[in-house]
């Protein structure tokens, strides 16, 4: 297939590309590079272009006959979200609608949209299946939202077909150590924990230790990011016109902040300093996913299925290039 991938150089992405790539896919790549890195990707693949650049983007699309499209391209940070909603409604949003609406209009028939477990806001139940009700607690969440109602008012009126990933907590890195995480600003727990591990950072806080769980901590489900890139690939095999699917992508296994820490403590052979600190706005307790449909409908097959393996694969890449990408 000749896929479009916007955002595909950023760390979901790029991993998501690396596997297209292997199994014979025709990429196109439109990152502007503001978090993506021009190394994670094949030189060959790249066109640096912005999504508000809307007729650029439906030019590459005629230029590469593109038959399925791949959308990352997302700003992803809650907090700032709830500083600047302009930002995330203009970019999330207002961007990815544009785009739609070109997708539509030169009728490539596929569209895998980069969803979230943070649109259902603080779930009910636990582990979160795809029934549960959404109701984002943040802009973040609600721009994500907000667009997987219009892709399912789409497909319902024209002959376009879409999956929404719902990711759990991306992580890991690949495990040829190629390419792996890297944000600036980072704020996400494992790469700042191997952080402290590798002496770039004094210590982990601990957002919260009055959480009503095991230990205190926050609960997350660490998802490989390969894994979750194996679920893309699945997604957009299996898209019929005229027909949309939401599916969470997680392990369905949570894990403690503090069980991060200790496992991430075995697997560098490192004493991880800790410093408790108070919440974090915006933190939901426990986040675990219900996973069966993607199972059941895809047969998707996590290859990840312990932290462990998905930490070591994390640490290979922060040991190896501990000033990540370099470019920033
Ligand atoms: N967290 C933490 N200290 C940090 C960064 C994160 O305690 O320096 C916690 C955070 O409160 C959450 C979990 O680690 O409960 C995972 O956070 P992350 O930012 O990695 O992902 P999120 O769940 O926000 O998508």
């Amino acid at each position: 297939m000749r896929i479009l991938v916007t955002g595909g150089a950023g760390y979901i992405g790029s991993h998501t590309v690396k596997l297209l790539l292997a199994r014979g896919h025709a990429v196109t790549v439109y990152d502007n590079l503001s978090f993506g890195h021009r190394d994670a990707v094949p030189k060959e693949t790249l066109v640096v272009g912005d999504l508000k650049d809307i007729d650029h983007l439906d030019q590459i699309m005629v230029v590469n006959q593109i038959e399925a499209v791949i959308h990352f391209a997302a700003f992803a940070y809650v907090g700032e979200s709830v500083t600047n909603p302009a930002k995330y409604y203009q970019n999330n949003l207002l961007n990815s609608m544009n785009l739609l609406e070109r997708v539509r209009r030169l009728g490539i028939p596929r569209f895998v949209f980069s969803s979230t477990c943070a649109t259902y806001g603080v779930p009910t139940a636990m582990p979160i299946t795809e029934d549960e009700k959404q109701s984002p607690i943040n802009p973040y969440g609600n721009s994500k939202f907000c667009f997987e109602k219009m892709l399912a008012d789409y497909a319902a009126a024209y002959p376009l077909g879409f999956t929404a990933l719902r990711y759990f907590n991306a992580s890991g890195a690949a495990p040829d150590g190629s390419i792996g995480e890297d944000h600036t600003p980072e704020t996400h727990l494992i790469p700042l924990v191997l952080q402290v591990a590798l002496g770039q950072r004094p210590h982990i806080e601990i957002f919260g230790t009055d959480y009503p769980t095991s230990d205190g901590t926050c609960i997350r489900d660490y998802i490989h990011v390969d894994d979750l890139a194996e679920a893309h690939l699945l997604a957009l095999e299996k898209i019929q016109p005229n027909q949309g699917n939401f599916y969470n992508v997680g392990i369905g296994r949570g894990y403690s902040v503090r069980e991060v820490i200790q496992v991430a403590e075995e697997v560098t052979g490192k004493k991880i300093a800790v410093k408790e600190a108070p919440r974090r706005a915006g933190d939901p307790p426990s986040l675990v996913a219900g996973s069966d449909k993607i199972r059941r409908e895809l047969g998707w097959q996590p290859k990840y299925t312990q932290l462990r393996a998905i930490l070591e694969t994390a640490w290979n890449w922060h040991k190896a290039h501990p000033k990540g990408y370099g470019d920033k």
